[in-house]
């Protein structure tokens, strides 16, 4: 639909790429349901930014905790256990090689022997994983039991190092003992004994067993220290770990929090702010104020977007209404009001219409726009004769052959041509009809629907102007009535006090003449004597139309008074009048006016003046026309004098 003249602008768009952006980000232009989703989208996105980031937290925590304590702690402990064995080894070795006697090498040799197992069953715990059961090989008593994880490559390493150590241990002390079993099965004093060859032996052994050992505890403490780096850089790990997530967590709930805030800020601010200027245009529209300048701000296009746009059509539509009602009301005449009704209709895209007008009382109706009549009408030309014949007129509701083909049986153009009928609905009967035509040829379902929707305009337009037709209508009726004449039809002595000035104007404007016949008929009297007032009537009737049809149809025949007329003839040329007026008289002389049953003959005495020929004032023009025609009367009758200076003598009138 195009836009009426009397509707305001149009939906603002925004065009800047920033307010785009914003836009965008905002939802802006979403349907409200999608924003509502997108929003809550948003919100479980964040919470699962947060929920990941604390899982992620989690997860390192604990696998680092989990390598601390259930890899490093025990494997730690299991070494220091490894290195407490060793130690103890040691002053095993010392103690065998001070032994005085064979039950004591035996003991220490067995006690060593069972921590070299020990120090095996923990070291292949560390290569494979399992128990660790400590036991105090001094005393037999059970300390305490863990369990390891199997040595991680890097570590293995160290371990298997650590097991080849001691088997050289294990050795050693094999050596040892069986030196120390053998020195002391010899008789050879002990002072003596470390001097000789095979002291020096025992001595070597010691020294060998002792070395493999300082080894072993060298290897533990390397490998603790080991341990100990990778604890401290995974509890630092830890720590930073704790350190970061505090405040990334606060940071991410912190822009969360504040998103929230602003999209539920901003959602509900486009939601509310929109609905409270409707209703307080609503208010506005209730007390029969309409402010069009104060249009609602269209920011977006989802439903509030439309809900505003709608609005704002809303209320041009109705102060357009009110425009056009008051326009119209302030029309000249009715036909004005057609005119601007059509122009509307135009507006609308409704190209191709006709307004009847229909005068109920005659069962007649007429085209009244286009104003000029239709060189093809689409219907039957009986429907001005008989206005029933008119589907829309008789039912009084919308005929429409879009959608029933053949509905009106006095449409004639049905085979390429549609129409739409909508009756000017006055007091319950169609005072007029608009007929709407629309070539089939372009008919798709979008054009239908957009055609219904024009109509529906129009209708509203048709219902606003049909009080104001009627009033137009009712008024030109009763003007008509003042200022003619019932008897002849002609137009009045009122009518020519009514339009004298116009016509003086336009005469004078053109730089015309017109030309003024006063006429009398003679001896009239005499006819209302003879035959009686009804055929006096007629044989004024019949003058009337002798009258009309001797001068042109811009001429004005006005009956002046009993059985007196004034015939104006417009832009007539100088000297002009006399002709005209010749052949009237000769018309009327001629004429056989029928009385009853007969005939009678009647001639009439004509009086000529000019305006502005004679005279600069229309009335004294008249008034020489009279004169004139006094003069004709007086010099005989059935003549026609034109008015000379001479023939006005002041004092007589
Ligand atoms: P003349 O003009 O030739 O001097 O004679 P006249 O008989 O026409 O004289 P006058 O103008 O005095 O008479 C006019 C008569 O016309 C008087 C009246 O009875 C008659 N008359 C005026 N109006 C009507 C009318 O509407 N109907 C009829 N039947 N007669 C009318
Ligand atoms: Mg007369
Ligand atoms: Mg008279």
């Amino acid at each position: 639909m195009r836009d009426s003249p009397f509707s305001g602008g149009r939906v603002e768009r925004e065009t800047t790429g920033l307010k785009k952006l914003i836009g965008s980000l905002t939802f802006r232009n979403r349907p409200l349901k999608q924003k509502f989703f997108l929003f809550s989208a948003g919100v479980m996105l964040w919470f699962l930014a947060i929920f990941a980031i604390s899982m992620a937290a989690l997860i390192s925590l604990e696998s680092r905790s989990n390598k601390i304590v259930n890899y490093l702690i025990p494997f730690d402990r299991t070494n220091q256990k490894i290195i407490r064995k060793l130690q103890n080894l040691d002053i095993g070795g010392h103690d065998l090689l001070t032994a005085r006697d064979q039950r004591d090498v035996m003991k220490i040799t067995e006690v060593s022997d069972a921590r070299l197992e020990d120090i095996r069953s923990f070291i292949s715990a560390l290569q494979r994983g399992g128990r660790v059961n400590d036991y105090s090989r001094a005393t037999g008593k059970f300390i305490e039991g863990f369990s390891v994880r199997p040595a991680v490559s890097a570590d293995l390493v160290f371990v298997n190092r650590l097991a080849a150590q001691t088997d050289r241990i294990s050795a050693g002390l094999a050596v040892l003992s069986n030196l120390k079993t053998g020195a002391l099965a010899s008789t050879m004093p002990a002072s003596t004994m470390l001097a000789s060859r095979k002291g020096a032996d025992l001595e070597g052994a010691f020294k060998n067993y002792d070395a493999a050992i300082e080894n072993a505890v060298t290897l533990s403490n390397e490998y603790s220290a080991r341990t100990s780096g990778i604890y401290a850089s995974d509890s630092g790990g830890m720590r930073s770990m704790l350190l970061y997530s505090f405040p990334a967590l606060s940071i991410v709930l912190l822009l969360a929090t504040a998103l929230l805030v602003t999209f539920t800020f901003s959602i509900s601010r486009a939601v509310i702010n929109p609905v409270r200027a409707i209703i307080g245009q609503i208010r506005a529209l209730n007390r029969g104020e309409i402010d069009i300048s104060n249009r609602m701000k269209v920011n977006s296009h989802d439903e509030i977007g439309r809900l505003s746009a709608e609005f704002n059509g809303l209320l041009e539509t109705i102060d357009s209404m009110a425009k056009f009602k008051k326009m119209i009301e302030e029309d000249e005449n009715v036909e004005d009001v057609y005119s601007r009704l059509g122009t509307e209709f135009k507006y609308f895209g409704l190209d191709e219409f006709t307004i009847y007008e229909i005068a109920n009382s005659q069962n007649k109706m007429k085209t009244v726009f286009p104003p000029q009549g239709l060189a093809n009408p689409m219907c039957n030309p009986d429907i001005l004769d008989n206005c029933y014949l008119c589907r829309a007129k008789k039912t009084g509701h919308r005929i429409s052959s879009l959608q029933y083909p053949g509905i009106c049986k006095s449409f004639m153009d049905g085979e390429e041509k549609r129409h739409v009928c909508v009756p000017l609905m006055v007091g319950g009967t169609a005072g007029g009809v608009v007929q709407f035509i629309f070539d089939q040829s372009d008919l798709n379902e979008h054009r239908l629907s957009a055609i219904d929707g024009w109509i529906r305009a129009a209708e509203q337009y048709i219902r606003e102007s049909i009080p104001v037709i009627e009033a137009k209508r009712l008024m030109s009726t009763l003007k008509d009535s003042a200022l003619k004449d019932s008897l002849t039809g002609l137009n009045n002595r009122r009518f020519l006090q009514e339009y004298t000035e116009s016509l003086v104007a336009g005469t004078l404007r053109r730089g015309k003449n017109i030309g003024l016949i006063m006429g009398d008929l003679d001896y009239f009297k005499q006819v209302n004597d003879v035959y009686g007032h009804n055929a006096g009537d007629a044989i004024l009737k019949e003058t009337a139309d002798i009258l009309r049809k001797s001068v042109r149809a811009s001429d004005l025949v006005i009956r002046f008074g009993g059985e007196e007329f004034l015939i104006l003839l417009m832009d007539v040329e100088r000297d002009g009048t006399a002709g005209v007026a010749e052949k009237i008289r000769t018309t009327i002389e001629d004429a056989k006016l029928k009385v009853m049953d007969g005939n009678v003959k009647k001639t009439i005495s004509l009086g000529i003046s000019e305006f502005p020929v004679d005279t600069e004032s229309f009335w004294q023009a008249i008034k020489y026309a009279d004169v004139a025609l006094y003069e004709a009367k007086r010099t005989g009758r059935n003549k026609t004098v034109r008015f000379a200076r001479e023939m006005w003598k002041e004092e007589q009138f």
